[in-house]
């Protein structure tokens, strides 16, 4: 019998294996990107390196091997409508790499695949297939001949490689960027019987759910300008993505991903929560797979760090929660919360690759538990919806307006309203929901489209931009590149310097402002930086596109090599320091007060305020916040001074007993900011004040609830919090003369006089009965009979328009075959009411709406109401004369 080798094992051979091969081993980036604002979310082993690859920074090591947690749902690759219909796409997979950065080529990395695949793993080599480019005459591309060539070697023939396309064999980073030919293996896992009909070699890229590739080789050649063109790369590289489920699935030998031991204890626990047997029905299985596969997505990207919410990433995490929780509600009749009871298995079966979700296990239950039971919830209101839309419906088809509404008003996803249409037996009108959700997109789309040229290269040898700012405000350094970019807005530029004291906007802090000298001949040109923002690993330097400025930009090819001053606003850097060192002193007492469970979830920081999202899973209480309040105060009269250590390794940051840890990559060096290194020890790259005296003080403005077990607080200090305090104290001062009280009464004096004005209250409306009583026996000894009708048309003195209605209703009951037209000037302006007794109404075809209408001409106003009662407002008091005059004749 042979032994398989379990999904982990196969994991830990591969770094095993590149390990002895000189790799460094490096821990799976988190999903959500840093300083990346072209990605949502990891999508490839290599996002993690881009910079690497674009040059910018260095690399840990030349060689590096890991397994990366990617997520394809967004944006260029997205394979999540596949997920689950078919058994080889997920969600969340891993992406085992290997890289050279400017070290091996093409022969090592094809000889150790093929080592790796058939030598260590034993995979049958006459199942495998390889690729290689085969040239785009369009893009001038010669055949990967080198390729070619290595693998016929190693194969001993050609019968295994297939020459491939530009859309398969060729990858590229983005529109602009590292490119180049790629080489992939495929496997052919087919029983002999069939394989002996076709041969495997057909269906190489042909979407057989059992010829599917494994591996994908990039050789890093080229560099696409913004201009189409492609130039040759300095330093060749190496990146290659194995799908680890797709390899496990191979090594044990199964027809389905879901087969391996990655799903198969999740796919036990849905069985058991459903009652069903995966496997008996494809409906059913499909329902199973996507929940197996997104709950994986959704408890990694939770414990990443992103929350479920309405925009971008949250965006993407709610959607593919509630495409689980779809398919568990209608096709598994699951009608409770059922993604979080498969938390527990997952947390301990990732323990010792991904520990980040084990760790956070009970936050990321509470996000999950709140989200499935509010979309739950949604669901079944959408089913009650839909049985009021029920009798509008015409020759069967819900239409496309409706099912757009449902979907963007009511979060109703289009699938489940066409589950439940068909479930009543309609169907729905999807190429008119189709074009509604077009027109919308295209609405964001135009919204945010931003094109930007090529960079203008001053400087050949600039590596990376040095950050000045924690010591300096100003600098004299020279423009290394810089590029003009456009959105639908307007035009600006960005500029990068050879050195800079501008603060990037990153871990909530906001960017510096300033200003830019460039000193020429003619004299010096001053610009404008609006905002400074990372992009990767450079800082950029926003400039808006004024005249002025755009003739000085235009002449920065010449003025390049000429100093340029940089220098920031100071008083705004100032402020936001305060703030931001303040947000340390606030996280560090919430978790004194809270519970150590506070873990940041989102910050920001500017000279205003500062905002900070934590964990918690109540309501702050005014106590605790009070308590809070006055740690953070006292800490800031300690004037404690800050303690900043550079470059420290992640695992030393560790031992330091720095929070906050998720988030960062291996390999990172970190920044520790300690204020008190029993009280504040924090991974953090802003900026902060010298000792926490300069805070001045603190002061919290608000708490309030972000998402579920997410709460935020919002506070100033320093200039900010004396004004509140002042600003307060003012109110107070005010008060105390108005009431002529010492302040110490105010409380007192005001809720006495709430309580009289209560009282009061309840006099004036006893007062204004009588007066009502009153009017309605005045009136009914003005009944004129008419043709049998009782007449009543008067002008009356009321207090206000209710009382106007509640006469003419109490005479409605009282006096039979009543006509009513009462007239009144109430607050300054005419109001009418007409009431009509019932049988008059039926009988006579009287309609009060209509005789309203009439009569409101009178008062130049209009208004409306039932056949029996109906009321208007004008805008000419002399005219009630007439519509009581008028109303005595209508009859
Ligand atoms: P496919 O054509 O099968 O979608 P791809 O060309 O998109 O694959 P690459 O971008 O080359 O794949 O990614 C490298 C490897 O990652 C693939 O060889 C495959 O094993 C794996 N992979 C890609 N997408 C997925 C996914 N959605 N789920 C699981 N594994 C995947
Ligand atoms: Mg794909």
């Amino acid at each position: 019998m042979t032994i398989v080798m379990k999904a982990n094992e196969i994991r830990k051979t591969f770094l095993d294996f590149f390990a002895s091969k000189q790799h460094l081993i490096v821990p799976s980036a988190p999903l959500v990107p840093k300083n990346d604002s072209t990605l949502m979310f990891i999508n490839s082993g290599m996002a993690p390196f881009k910079d690497f690859f674009l040059g910018n920074g260095n690399p840990p090591a030349k060689r590096i091997a890991d397994t990366q947690k990617c997520l394809r749902v967004s944006g260029k690759h997205n394979d999540l409508e596949d997920v689950g219909i078919d058994t080889y796409h997920h969600t969340l997979f891993e992406m085992l790499g290997n890289w050279s950065f400017g070290d091996y080529f093409k022969k090592e990395a094809i000889a150790w695949a093929w080592e790796l695949l058939t030598d260590v793993y034993k995979l049958p080599k006459d199942r495998l297939y390889v690729t290689v480019f085969g040239g785009d005459k369009g893009d001038n591309l010669q055949p990967d001949d080198e390729a070619f060539a290595i693998w016929e070697q190693i194969l001993g023939g050609k019968e295994r490689i297939l020459y491939g396309s530009k859309k398969d064999n060729f990858w590229e980073m983005g529109e602009t960027g590292p490119c180049g030919p790629c080489s992939e293996i495929h496997i052919d896992l087919r029983p002999d019987e069939e394989r002996k009909k076709v041969s495997g070699y057909d269906l190489v890229n042909n979407d057989d759910p059992q010829v599917i590739e494994i591996w994908n080789n990039v050789f890093m050649e080229f560099e696409r300008k913004a201009d189409k063109s492609l130039v040759k790369l300095p330093a060749q590289h190496v990146d290659t993505g194995m799908g680890f489920e797709r390899l496990v699935r191979a090594i044990q030998n199964k027809t389905s991903n879901y087969d391996t031991d990655i799903f198969t204890p999740t796919l036990a626990i849905i069985e058991e929560l459903s009652g069903l047997k995966y496997g008996q029905s494809e409906p059913t299985d499909i329902a199973m797979r996507v929940i197996a596969d997104h709950i994986r997505a959704i408890a990694f990207t939770i414990a990443d760090g992103q929350l479920p919410s309405n925009v971008k990433q949250g965006y993407v995490i709610r959607r593919i929660l509630r495409r689980a929780v779809r398919y568990g509600y209608s096709r598994l009749n699951l009608r409770e919360p059922f993604l979080v009871k498969l938390i527990p298995n997952l947390a301990t079966q990732f323990a010792d690759v991904f520990p980040e979700l084990k760790a956070q296990q009970e936050f990321v239950t509470k996000v999950i538990f709140e989200e499935e039971s509010s979309f739950l919830r949604t669901l079944e209101n959408g089913l009650r919806l839909f049985e009021q839309i029920k009798p509008t419906v015409k020759s069967n088809v819900v239409e496309g307006k409706v099912v757009f509404e449902l979907y963007d008003t009511f979060g109703f996803p289009v699938d489940l309203t066409a589950l439940i249409a068909r479930e009543n037996g309609f169907s729905i009108d999807e190429e008119g929901f189709k074009v509604l959700m077009a027109e919308q997109k295209e609405r964001g789309r135009s919204a945010t489209k931003v094109s930007a040229g090529d960079w203008v290269i001053v400087d050949e040898d600039f590596e990376k931009t040095e950050f000045i700012g924690y010591e300096y405000q100003e600098c004299t350094t020279k423009i290394v590149k810089y590029r003009e970019l456009k959105d639908a807005k307007q035009s600006y530029f960005q500029i990068v310097l050879e050195k800079t004291p501008f603060y990037a906007e990153s871990g909530g802090q906001v960017g510096d402002t300033g200003t830019l000298s460039v000193i020429s001949k003619q004299g010096t040109v001053t610009l404008n930086v609006f905002d400074t923002k990372k992009e990767n690993d450079l800082i950029v330097h926003l400039i808006k596109a004024t005249p002025q400025g755009l003739e000085a930009l235009a002449g920065l090819n010449v003025l390049a090599g000429l100093e340029v001053k940089a220098k920031i606003d100071t008083n705004r850097r100032s402020l936001t320091e305060n703030n931001h060192s303040a947000t340390h002193l606030v996280h560090a007492a919430l978790r004194q007060v809270l519970g150590t469970h506070v873990a940041q979830k989102g910050s920001l920081v500017n000279e205003e305020l500062l905002r900070f999202d934590f964990s918690h899973f109540a309501k702050v209480t005014d106590e605790e916040l009070a308590t809070v309040e006055s740690i953070v105060n006292q800490k800031i009269r300690e004037n404690i001074a800050l303690d900043e250590r550079r470059n420290v390794p992640i695992e030393e940051a560790k031992n330091l007993g720095a929070m906050a840890l998720f988030g960062e990559k291996y390999g990172d060096f970190v920044r520790v900011i300690t204020f008190d290194k029993n009280y504040s020890v924090e991974l953090c790259g802003g900026t902060h004040v010298p000792s926490t005296g300069k805070i001045g003080a603190f002061k919290f403005i608000a708490e309030s609830s972000v998402a579920a077990g997410v709460r935020r607080i919002e506070a100033v200090t320093s200039v900010k919090a004396e004004q509140l305090v002042s600003e307060q104290l003012a109110v107070v001062s005010e008060l105390k003369e108005l009431l002529n009280k010492n302040p110490k009464d105010i409380v007192k004096t005001v809720s006495n006089l709430l309580e009289e004005k209560a009282d009061l209250q309840k006099q004036i409306e006893a007062y204004q009965h009588k007066e009502i009583q009153a009017v309605k026996q005045s009136l009914l000894g003005k009944i004129t009979q008419q043709n049998g009708v009782a007449v009543i048309a008067e002008i009356v003195t009321l207090p206000h328009a209710e009382a106007l209605r509640t006469v003419a209703f109490e005479l409605k009951n009282q006096v039979e075959n009543l006509f009513l037209v009462l007239a009144s000037e109430i607050s300054g302006k005419p109001q009418i009411a007409v009431m009509i007794a019932d049988n008059l109404v039926k009988d006579k075809g009287l309609h009060a709406g209509n005789i309203v209408k009439e009569l409101a001409k009178e008062i130049k106003g209009g208004g409306g109401g039932q056949p029996f009662f109906a009321t208007a407002g004008g805008n000419d008091v002399s005219g009630l004369g007439k519509v009581v005059e008028k109303g005595k004749g209508l009859v």
